[in-house]
């Protein structure tokens, strides 16, 4: 049986963000440049990790704002080095809070890691009066630590969210991230975490997930998948400009559209005219909805498929990564 107590180290992983944010005026919460502090300062800043056994490592120094894919695979190769290591306990990701949901679900598609990767953020820079990256941070080395916990999870402001359903839902606040219907995991109240379920019942499945990482290694881009939105006194002419741009030869093909559905997936009858042409030319049509909470709900004779609960941006990539030849 494995020695679980043997366990003793956590990998903490800078790519950037507001929580590495610095700003001239420490008043100033807006004006600020995400990215400057590196990952040994954050990790000095909070002087309750020290007597654990951490590591740290610059995979990235970014906005998440222009994630993409070149960091995601170093990101994705670099956490599988550490959670290979058997002296390993959970890898901590710091990261920025706009697009951590997409980071988050890329992670748990490509990894579906046995042991905790947990990814954590901050609203306010870490030059803040009260910056919350640090209370951050420590509450995701803890969750890291935790025994029973696989698979990626998002921790901010307390709460524990699992890849599939954490959201950015506020611009500002410090509170900014949600769980949707599903509701978070759980909570770090001073050093301990609160479970809302058993854990066994949280973990994603894992199947399937083999090979992926060579998969992702191996490629230079991920197939072009656009993401548009349905809305009142929507037209065809976003998608119908992609299918021009894809007939003309010029650049890599989008191969994919998700779309962000009004309600229960429905479309303005110009931009389903257009889908149904993308659809016809060999371009996948995935229906999201743009509704902050629920999913589209299929149905018999559906012309498009859903994005079986998935949010706009993380169907986008789930599209993306689908398309990828061999990924299934
Ligand atoms: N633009 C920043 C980022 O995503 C925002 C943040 O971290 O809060 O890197």
């Amino acid at each position: 049986m494995e020695n679980l107590k043997a366990r003793s180290v956590r990998v903490i992983l800078g790519t950037g963000g507001t929580i590495a944010g610095r700003s001239v005026d420490a008043a100033d919460n807006v004006g600020y440049v995400a990215g400057e502090v590196g990952v040994d300062d954050l990790v000095k800043a909070v002087p309750h990790l020290q007597g654990l056994v951490l590591e740290s490592e610059q995979v990235a120094q970014i906005d998440s704002k222009d994630m993409g894919f070149a960091v995601w695979k170093r990101l994705a190769e670099r956490v599988a080095h550490h959670l290979a290591r058997e002296e390993v306990q959970g890898v901590i990701i710091t990261h920025g809070t706009d697009t951590l949901e997409e980071t988050a679900w890329f992670l748990q598609t490509v990894l579906a890691p046995g042991k905790p990767v947990v990814l954590t953020c901050a609203m306010r820079p870490a030059t803040a009066l009260v910056p919350d990256g640090p209370q951050n941070l420590l509450d995701a080395v803890v969750v890291a630590g935790c025994e029973g916990l696989t698979g990626v999870v998002a921790v901010s402001a307390g709460w524990v969210h699992s890849a599939q359903h954490v959201c950015k839902v506020h611009s500002y606040r410090v509170d900014a991230f949600d769980s949707g219907d599903a509701g978070p995991m759980g909570c770090v109240e001073e050093g301990e975490v609160r479970w809302f379920q058993p854990l066994a019942s949280t973990v994603l499945a894992s199947s399937g997930a083999e090979g992926r990482l060579a998969k992702i290694s191996a490629a230079t881009a991920l197939p072009g998948v656009a993401l548009v939105t349905s809305h009142a006194d929507a037209d065809g002419r976003v998608v119908l400009g992609v299918l021009a741009l894809n007939s003309s030869q010029q650049g890599a093909k989008t191969e994919g559209i998700v779309v962000a559905c009004t309600g229960n997936g429905t479309l303005h009858r110009a931009l389903a005219a257009a889908l149904g042409q993308a659809l016809a030319s060999g371009v996948r049509v995935v229906r999201a909805t743009r509704c902050a909470r629920g999913r589209v709900i299929p149905h018999v004779g559906d012309k498009f498929d859903s994005s079986e609960g998935l949010s706009p941006v993380k169907a986008r990539l789930a599209l993306s990564l689908a398309l990828l030849p061999d990924w299934a």
